[in-house]
């Protein structure tokens, strides 16, 4: 039987400070004083609170893909006889450890069927992000407070979509009942919270009933590949659609299937780091060439590509997978109030026009 547990709302701190002592504890938080201001997700510290009431602006991407990181360290030793460097150590950076994220949405956890098709499934494999996903665990909620924004159920996902997740929180008013949904999560749980009465229980399985029926979004993504192929000359068509786009690349960062990332070498002497940090395909440095040239010179290129990518490029080449979890974020956090859903809504409506 699934190890379940009840976490009374006063008690929760006291529950987030016993499991943080057997795992690496990250939750949705406040990132500044102000309490409707951004959250994203932060390690767990006694008496901070988690922020459950509203979706995250920051996703928990960089769990997985760290902002910055370094990738190696290396020094060049010189020939003692000669002088000249002739030879290179280099030390594997990675360090990981296992982590619960407790409190993510099914739409961060959705993301990840992007994520680790591009960097676990080949033909490239990233060792970095392998490593931190097989040691990284989410305990989702059972979403109640999705938005206007949210479009979930229209890329296959939905507010009570566990598909990847390891345990399942569901919020009642006088507490929380948190379901292991594999052995080892179930392992986690032990000797915290109370057993789940009869009562609770009810309630809880009533609550993720009624979020399985709610249908988040209309956006239909059928056919939208095609009609993207369609539309892709059309520039009267792309200029309509992102004439107000400011460049500034928000919606890259807070996106969780986002994952385009530049390379550095920082030195200093001998010694040195190989960083990756994110990158955004919509500055216009991205995709400019030694030579000078650039092939996608506006903003106009760059965001077709951000469209095209996550639903026509992406989809084609990975199977249906599409390149985007229904978040949300693009669109709260676009400072033009550019809406991605309207975007490709418009794909399909009279694409073969010329
Ligand atoms: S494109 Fe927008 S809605 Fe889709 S996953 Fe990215 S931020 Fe979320
Ligand atoms: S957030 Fe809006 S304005 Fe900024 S790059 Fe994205 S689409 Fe353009």
């Amino acid at each position: 039987m699934a190890v379940k547990i009840f976490i009374a709302t006063d008690q929760l701190d006291s529950v987030l400070e016993k499991l943080a002592t057997k795992i690496d504890l990250w939750i949705p938080a406040l990132l500044k004083e102000d309490k409707s201001g951004p959250t994203g997700f932060i390690p767990y510290e006694p008496g901070k609170s988690p922020v459950f009431e509203r979706q995250t602006t920051l996703p928990t991407k960089k769990l997985l893909l760290p902002q910055v990181e370094t990738l190696l360290r290396f020094e060049y030793k010189k020939d003692p006889e000669g002088g000249s460097t002739s030879s290179i150590v280099v030390d594997d950076a990675r360090q990981v450890r296992p982590t619960l994220v407790f409190g993510a949405r099914s739409c961060d956890v959705r993301a990840l069927i992007t994520m680790d098709r591009v960097f676990s499934q080949g033909p490239y494999v990233d060792p970095y992000y392998v490593e931190r996903r097989k040691n990284t665990f989410f305990a989702t909620l059972v979403c109640e407070q999705n938005d206007s924004k949210c479009f979930c159920s229209s890329v296959g996902g939905g507010p009570a979509d566990m598909e990847g997740s390891h345990l399942k929180i569901v919020k009642l008013d006088e507490g929380y009942v948190v379901e292991a949904l594999t052995k080892e999560a179930g392992s986690l749980l032990e000797g915290l919270g109370e057993a789940v009465d009869k009562a609770k229980d009810t309630k809880a399985g009533k609550i993720v009933k009624e979020a399985s029926k709610r249908i988040v979004g209309d956006l239909d993504t059928k056919g939208c590949a095609e009609a993207f192929r369609n539309r892709f000359a059309q520039n009267d068509f792309w200029v309509q659609m992102v004439s107000q786009c400011l460049s500034c690349g928000v919606c890259t960062y807070v996106c969780p299937t986002c994952y385009c990332f530049t390379i550095t070498d920082e030195t200093q002497n001998l010694k040195g780091e190989r960083m990756r940090s994110w990158d955004s395909c919509m500055f216009s440095q991205y995709t400019l060439e030694a030579s000078g040239h650039n092939p996608r010179p506006t903003k106009l290129e760059r965001y077709r590509n951000r469209v095209g990518h996550k639903f026509s490029y992406i989809p084609e080449k990975y199977e249906g997978i599409l390149g985007c979890c229904g978040c949300g974020r693009c669109i709260r956090s676009c400072p033009v109030t550019i809406d991605i859903r309207q975007v490709v809504g418009n794909l399909k409506e009279n694409s073969n026009e010329q």
